[in-house]
């Protein structure tokens, strides 16, 4: 068996920082370093206020990096609640340090970024792979001997054959191990994805290297993860699962979405149509939720690599077979904005409109691909006098950051990032709560808020409501108690006497997912 002693990761992002830290949390007799050429981040993962935001992550990386022993329940897993006893040598960092990291590294796992290709051939839809190259140039110049070359980022099939290519051209001396370990963690829970694994898929070449170096990443992941789901496959099958699975989740929330138009024009509910349909164990109940489509990082950029792919290869038949689930997607979201704008009387002239949640889902501060995005492109298109955000966790900084690619000159301007939900919902025309953060619902047997009338906003919401979903938001004081909540909508799926309530034009529906 090869001696594993010390991992670099290159990419302090949201995939490679929460891993490292795992593998560095269970793994104590190896060192783990995570490199970025990003020194703000770098310097914010080795602070107290780590650059991203994930339920868990922090004590995982003070455990790590801090040498703090966490505690352990009986089964031999990190549990929080447990309370941390004595020191453990600390065995994460996080540096700058590049090509002194490869250098010192037995494996290097890429975990860049891989957006999609905004110019050039394949624009829009090819994978952007230079930060990928990029790194592996540094990996095959300052690595050592026998070093494993791991893909961790989400690649096009065929990856292998890139590094590969790049190897030999820097090093045509030495044959570097490669493997492919995509990863699965979804951003909000990625601490518990991380911590019980589905499945670790590791895809290697057929030769004796590749088999050992497989091995080796395996009694990595061994020590906390069960065997049986470590499932090693051929280097391409491994690429592709990754381009797959998100394809094929991505692809039940457009199916939904689709059957939530029919449920509109018919009044069937695509609530209980979910419902139904998730109780055939064939199906199952998950990425069942009708709303505004999905968001993130990941979703779109694969499936549009996969579209890319498909063509390449000759397939335009199964290139267009997912481009569909992409076209849904925005369908989706056109749908909601029209369908608040008419609720509006076709203008938002002289109109706030409130934003509660930019963020793509719960628990998460990437603003990167967010539905909302698309919803204030549309508002902004109908001139109203503000847009006034209010997200738990998205920063200010990040929400501008993704407005300047908005056609419209004066969204800056117009769209205000409140840190306030009460400032953010003042005078609004119309309340749009676009990510399903808990702080937004009703908690379960708390009694209904009882809102100061005030004029009819529309409130549409992340998800076709029940009376149980009523808009909540946590009151400042007694003295102050929310102003926008009034009833709410989702007309189609409400109750007559709920509907009978709601002001005339407080008739939306739809929402986010994912
Ligand atoms: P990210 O943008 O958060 O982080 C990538 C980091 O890599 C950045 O900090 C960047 O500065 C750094 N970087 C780029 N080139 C570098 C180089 N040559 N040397 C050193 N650092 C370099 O990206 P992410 O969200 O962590 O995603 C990374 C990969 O994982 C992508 O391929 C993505 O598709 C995949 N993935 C992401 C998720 C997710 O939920 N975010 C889930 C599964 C897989």
């Amino acid at each position: 068996r090869r001696q594993i002693r010390n991992v670099c990761c290159i990419g302090a992002g949201y995939v490679g920082g929460p891993t490292a830290a795992m593998i560095a949390l269970h793994n104590p007799h190896i060192r783990v370093t995570v490199v970025d050429r990003d020194e703000k981040r770098i310097r914010a993962w080795n602070s107290r206020h780590l650059p991203i935001h994930e339920p868990g992550l922090s004590d995982v990386v003070r455990a790590a990096r801090d040498g703090l022993r966490p505690g352990v329940d009986g089964t031999g897993h990190f549990d929080a609640s447990i309370e941390e006893t004595t020191t453990r040598a600390p065995n994460l960092f996080f540096s700058t340090a590049c090509a002194e990291t490869i250098a010192e590294a037995d494996v290097v796992m890429i975990s860049v970024n891989t957006p999609t290709k905004r110019q050039g051939q394949g624009a829009g839809r090819a994978t952007d792979m230079t930060a990928f190259e990029g790194a592996t140039r540094d990996v095959a110049t300052h690595s050592r001997r026998g070093c494993i070359i791991v893909e961790k980022s989400t690649v096009p099939c065929k990856t292998g054959q890139l590094i590969k290519n790049i190897t030999q051209q820097h090093r045509p001396e030495l044959d570097f191990p490669i493997l492919s370990n995509p990863e699965f963690l979804s951003e909000g829970t990625a601490i518990k994805d991380l911590m019980r694994p589905d499945r670790v898929i590791i895809g290697c070449e057929s030769t004796p290297s590749g088999i050992a170096a497989a091995e080796a990443l395996a009694d990595l992941y061994a020590s906390w993860v069960p065997q049986e789901r470590i499932v090693t496959n051929n280097i391409w099958s491994a690429e592709l699962c990754k381009l797959t699975a998100n394809a094929m989740l991505a692809q039940r929330i457009s199916s939904i979405n689709s059957i939530s138009a029919i449920c509109e024009r018919t009044g069937a509910d695509v609530g209980e149509i979910a419902k139904s349909i998730g109780l055939d164990r064939r199906i199952g109940p998950q990425f069942l939720k009708a709303g505004l489509g999905f968001g993130g990082s990941c979703f779109r950029k694969d499936i549009a690599s996969l579209t890319y792919l498909a063509e390449s290869l000759g397939l335009p038949e199964v290139a267009a077979y997912w481009e569909q689930v992409l076209t849904m997607n925005n369908y989706q979201r056109d749908r909601f904005a029209l369908n608040v704008i008419a609720k509006l009387n076709n203008s938002l002239r002289g109109k706030k409109i409130t934003i509660l949640g930019y963020a793509f889902k719960k628990d998460t501060g990437d603003a990167r691909e967010s539905p909302a995005l698309d919803v204030i492109r549309m508002l902004l298109e109908e001139g109203p006098k503000s847009i006034a955000i209010f997200d738990p966790l998205c920063s200010e900084a990040d929400i501008r950051y993704e407005l300047s690619a908005l056609p419209a000159a004066d969204a800056q301007d117009v769209v205000k990032v409140c840190a306030d939900p009460y400032e953010a919902c003042e005078d609004s025309s119309a309340v749009l709560v676009l990510t399903d953060w808990d702080m937004f619902k009703m908690q379960p047997r708390s009694a209904p808020v009882k809102a100061q009338p005030v004029d009819s906003p529309v409130i549409a919401s992340f998800s076709p409501s029940t009376p149980a979903d009523l808009l909540h938001l946590p009151q400042r004081s007694k003295e102050k108690p929310p102003t926008i909540v009034k009833d709410t909508v989702a007309v189609g799926t409400l109750p007559e006497e709920i509907i009978a309530r709601l002001q005339p034009q407080a008739d939306c529906e739809t929402g986010c997912e994912e």
